[in-house]
């Protein structure tokens, strides 16, 4: 990190005991590999895991592990979307029905993802995919009456609805009305299945499409950056910073005591850490905000506007601004998803849906203090 003392740059390197990842490490436009593989030197103990993170950088690459596990299970008991993979352009092949969906490299939000209807348009989109120089899957267009999504903090599990209701057929696109469900056996299964993978996964979800017919297919699993859905983003927030503190509690314990790992064991190049690193001064009480009414939808529904930036993350603000009110959102366990304007809707394709709220600003602030402390504590007044 670079800090500025009296006007002269200083170049100084730090180490963290402890992070929690809820970023993509990769999408359409960013690549975080290079930190990645910083935090590995520094052997620095994660949720989830660095080992895990770094398998979710390509999506067929966590396909294929899916495939694996539905060999394991059985089709009926894992029924995992039919999917094909292209390492480039040159050997797309359209014999195939349509529609198809192709997904074009690694990206989130619902970038690089087209629908395609014709031979023709899939020799077009076969070309783009050269152009682009990504890898390429296909998969078959379902029918969808709903998307599925399971998901797993630490032992807490919930599953939830999505439905389009701007006719998107992608469902983390535009106007979504979400649904919490019960957690069906069948639901639990498949994400405990999942957790399993690349050493175990503190934190994941799995992405399903469910047809007109009544099929499931099962499309995706994301990791600890996954989406938080809904009016219970609250409880997921605090269920993953107990999930944390309880990892801390047991990786972080200061050398000597035992159950110590990353702390005190300096990778190359970091500085010198004190015998005994001061407690991280405490955080200072948020001041109490007003509340701030839910906007009403039909039929008890509430309306959350995205207004998403990139980098940031595109947890629906529904609950956002539940989480600044304190007040439950809906009566029916419904949330409407809606891309605020055509802008935001554009900046969504390579940002994390979601808003800057004065919630946002203010744990940026009460951040930016806290580390202030904590640096001038290890390093001198900065
Ligand atoms: P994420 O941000 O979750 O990583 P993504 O960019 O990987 O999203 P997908 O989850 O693969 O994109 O697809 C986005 C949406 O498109 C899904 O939520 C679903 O609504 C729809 N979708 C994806 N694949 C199919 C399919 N084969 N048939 C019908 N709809 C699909």
């Amino acid at each position: 990190m670079v800090v500025h003392r009296g006007g002269t740059r200083v170049v100084r390197s730090f180490k963290p005991h402890f992070v929690l990842v809820r970023q993509n490490l990769r999408d359409a436009s960013e690549d975080h590999k290079n930190l990645l593989l910083g935090l590995k030197y520094g052997d620095i103990p994660s949720i989830n895991s660095l080992q895990a993170i770094y398998n979710f950088q390509d999506k067929p690459w966590v396909f294929a592990h899916l495939l694996q596990l539905q060999k394991r299970l059985g089709k009926d008991a894992f029924p995992l979307i039919d999917q094909s993979y292209f390492p480039n352009h040159k050997e797309m092949m359209s014999n195939t029905k349509f529609p198809v969906v192709f997904k074009v490299g690694h990206a989130h939000n619902g970038a690089g993802k087209v629908r395609v209807e014709s031979p023709n348009s899939f020799q077009d989109m076969a070309s783009v995919v050269g152009v682009a120089g990504a890898y390429c899957t296909t998969e078959p267009f379902i029918d969808a009456k709903y998307d599925l999504h399971i998901q797993k903090i630490g032992t807490n599990y919930k599953a939830f609805m999505r439905k389009s209701i701007s006719g998107n057929w992608k469902t983390n696109v535009g106007s979504a009305m979400l649904e919490q469900l019960p957690l069906t056996d069948r639901y639990r299964s498949w994400v405990s299945a999942v957790s399993q993978l690349f050493g175990g996964l503190d934190i994941c979800a799995l992405e399903a499409v469910v047809g007109k017919d009544g099929k499931e297919h099962i499309i995706e699993v994301n990791d600890s950056a996954l989406t938080l859905m809904g009016d219970s983003q609250e409880e997921d927030r605090r269920h993953i910073a107990e999930l944390v503190c309880a990892k801390m509690q047991h990786c972080c314990k200061p050398a000597g005591s035992s159950g110590a790992t990353a702390a005190g064991t300096a990778g190359a190049g970091a500085a010198p850490e004190p015998a005994h690193p001061p407690p991280p001064p405490p955080v200072p009480p948020r001041p109490e905000e007003p509340p701030a009414p839910p906007s009403a939808a039909p039929n008890g529904s509430t309306v959350a506007n995205e207004s998403p930036s990139p980098g940031r993350r595109r947890d629906s603000q529904a609950s956002q601004s539940s989480s600044v009110s304190g007040v439950s959102s809906t009566s029916a366990g419904r949330t409407i998803q809606t891309a605020a304007s055509v802008d935001t809707a554009r900046t969504s394709l390579f940002g994390r849906q979601g808003s800057v709220s004065q919630g946002d600003k203010d744990d940026t602030e009460d951040t930016m203090t806290n580390l202030r402390k904590t640096f001038a504590g290890i390093f001198g007044d900065m």
